[in-house]
């Protein structure tokens, strides 16, 4: 069988019967509210009242008051993503062109005509990975309040039988916008690793690869994708109930007329391909500018129509996607930059995640400079910040919060040797451990009263063997007090109907030995039931 061919799936004619039965429930369910079909008039009406509540809040608020200037936009970009300037001011450009020409849109400023000779300003970013393409573009989409889909070309595949259906990034978007269709059709989808679709770019010559650009390139044109992905069987029985049931009169497709399409890739043969034709013409380098290990981003943006070609991109395909720009690699300076200022920045999350426990993350500059230094070996951008930092803080991030410690200071040493430091910071604060064995303690007593009812009080020796039963299994307070305290619920609630008692103080005897300090206060009680029932004197509060 063809990779073409559709595979000899069992559910195919039940599939079929579906959609023969939702193309009946269609035309039945005609009814003047119900706006089933693909009507163009509901895209270009996005207020239509159908699907607005009164009082609720206008999703495509930020698409209809949008009037960023490109400026705004690049010093937006500025407060999370360190360097690609050329990339900020290119793709603020874009941006702000795309949006005002949607805005108009929906203003109905712009008639048919002219929006119909509008141009699409979809863009291609070339860069290495993980140097900020997709954050910068997450970035944008987060500032105007649009939704934003990432996926891989690779995964798709020209039928959508084998690997995914480009069709599927759209019902995605819908998916990112919360179900608001008209607000997915002022989204941004980005595709990655574009370069593997190209002839050029793949091994072996693949003929999908063609056929994935020309499917992409039907979305970046216009057309109308069903919501309902044809393969996706839930999804086509969800539609059929719904209709049945007479559920809100959703749309069955969506535009992609206003979609706007980022594609990207790292394109290192074609900056190989540049390199050399720039060798050969010498065309605004000297043969020592032509450096081989130079950031290939430096040949990348020098890439012409005609080489995107002869890589393998179909003309229609490249033609569509007017606004390129390449990222350049980012070296530990700039890793270092992101560390301390981007407002994004990982080392942000960890100290937040540490913040989360009360503990004090401090990170001297020499520190913050190896971690850069060692991420950038990794060669995967920023990404590399993340494989480091995981590795240093991972220990700790486990150990840390069952500790008295509050400050995590964290120098050269520690990240040479992470182990090494977490012990000695233990150790250095061990005198402070009891105080939160002590807390634990209190905390699973709290949570017990809240489960049962009961109070158990815990003296120092309870405490204190508890604190050394946890250090010496490097087990938690909790799980030990939960194993042991497992049948108190249960016993002590005889306890309580023999003798009214709600609060039991917990002695060492008990931790060590419950199920016999529990039976020793069952038979108590029963013993001043019998009493309290001959001589009629209260029952006590002690055990
Ligand atoms: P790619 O270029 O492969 O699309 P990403 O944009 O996904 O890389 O980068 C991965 C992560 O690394 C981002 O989420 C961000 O946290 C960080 N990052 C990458 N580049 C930058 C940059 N230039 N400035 C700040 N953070 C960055």
């Amino acid at each position: 069988m063809s990779e073409k061919e559709p595979p000899n799936n069992p559910f195919e004619e039940l599939q079929k019967h579906l959609q023969d039965l939702l193309k009946g429930a269609n035309i039945n369910l005609s009814s003047p509210t119900a706006d089933m079909g693909v009507s163009s008039d509901s895209v270009k009406k996005p207020t239509s009242a159908t699907t607005k509540k009164e009082n609720e809040a206008d999703p495509l608020d930020g698409v209809r008051s949008f009037h960023l200037k490109p400026k705004e936009i690049r010093d937006y970009l500025d407060r999370f993503v360190i360097r690609q300037d050329e990339a900020k001011k290119v793709l603020s450009v874009a941006i702000c062109d795309h949006y005002n020409h949607v805005r108009r849109c929906l203003d109905g400023k712009d008639d048919q005509e002219s929006a119909g000779e509008y141009s699409k300003q979809n863009i291609l970013l070339l860069g290495p990975t993980g140097v900020g393409k997709t954050y910068l573009m997450k970035n944008i989409a987060k500032l105007i309040g649009v939704p934003f889909v990432k996926a891989d070309a690779t995964k798709f595949s020209e039928t959508g039988y084998v690997g995914g259906d480009v069709d599927d990034l759209v019902r995605d978007l819908v998916k990112a916008a919360d179900g608001n269709v008209e607000l997915a059709e002022y989204g941004i989808i980005y595709v990655d690793e574009i370069d593997k679709i190209a002839s050029e770019g793949v091994q072996s010559r693949d003929v999908s690869g063609r056929g994935v650009q020309i499917n992409l390139l039907k979305l970046m044109e216009e057309t109308e994708v069903n919501l309902f992905s044809p393969t996706d069987m839930m999804a086509q029985m969800q539609a059929m109930m719904d209709m049945q049931r007479g559920k809100s009169p959703s749309r069955r497709s969506i535009n992609t007329r206003n979609i706007l399409f980022i594609v990207s890739g790292a394109f290192d043969k074609l900056a190989e391909n540049i390199r050399s034709r720039m060798i050969a013409n010498r065309i605004g380098f000297g043969a020592e500018n032509v450096d081989k290990d130079a950031d290939s981003s430096r040949y990348l943006r020098h890439a012409e129509t005609t080489d995107f070609i002869k890589y393998g991109f179909e003309p229609e395909f490249i033609g569509r996607v007017p606004v390129r720009v390449a990222c350049q690699a980012l070296d530990s300076d700039d890793l270092a930059a992101i560390l301390n200022t981007s407002e994004g920045s990982i080392l942000r999350q960890y100290r937040d995640d540490f913040e989360g426990y009360g503990i004090k993350l401090d990170i001297t500059k020499a520190a913050i400079h190896e971690i850069a230094t060692q991420a950038s070996r990794e060669k995967t951008g920023a990404r590399g910040l993340m494989t480091i930092l995981e590795r240093l803080f991972r220990e700790f991030k486990f150990e840390l919060p069952s500790t008295a410690i509050k400050e995590l200071k964290v120098s050269v040493d520690t990240i040479q040797d992470p182990s090494a430091a977490l012990k000695d910071l233990i150790e250095a604060n061990a005198h402070l451990q009891r105080e939160v064995y002590a807390a634990d303690v209190a905390r699973f007593a709290d949570s017990f009263a809240r489960r049962t009812g009961f109070t158990l009080e815990f003296n120092n020796h309870a405490i204190d063997y508890l604190a050394a039963l946890a250090r010496d299994s490097g087990r938690s307070v909790q799980s030990i007090c939960e194993e042991r305290f497992k049948d108190y619920p249960h016993g002590l609630a005889i306890v309580q109907r023999n003798n009214g008692q709600s609060t039991f103080k917990i002695s060492k005897a008990a931790v060590d030995n419950p199920d016999r300090e529990l039976s020793r206060w069952v038979v108590k009680s029963f013993r001043e039931k019998e009493a309290g029932e001959t001589d009629d004197t209260p029952a006590s509060q002690n055990n």
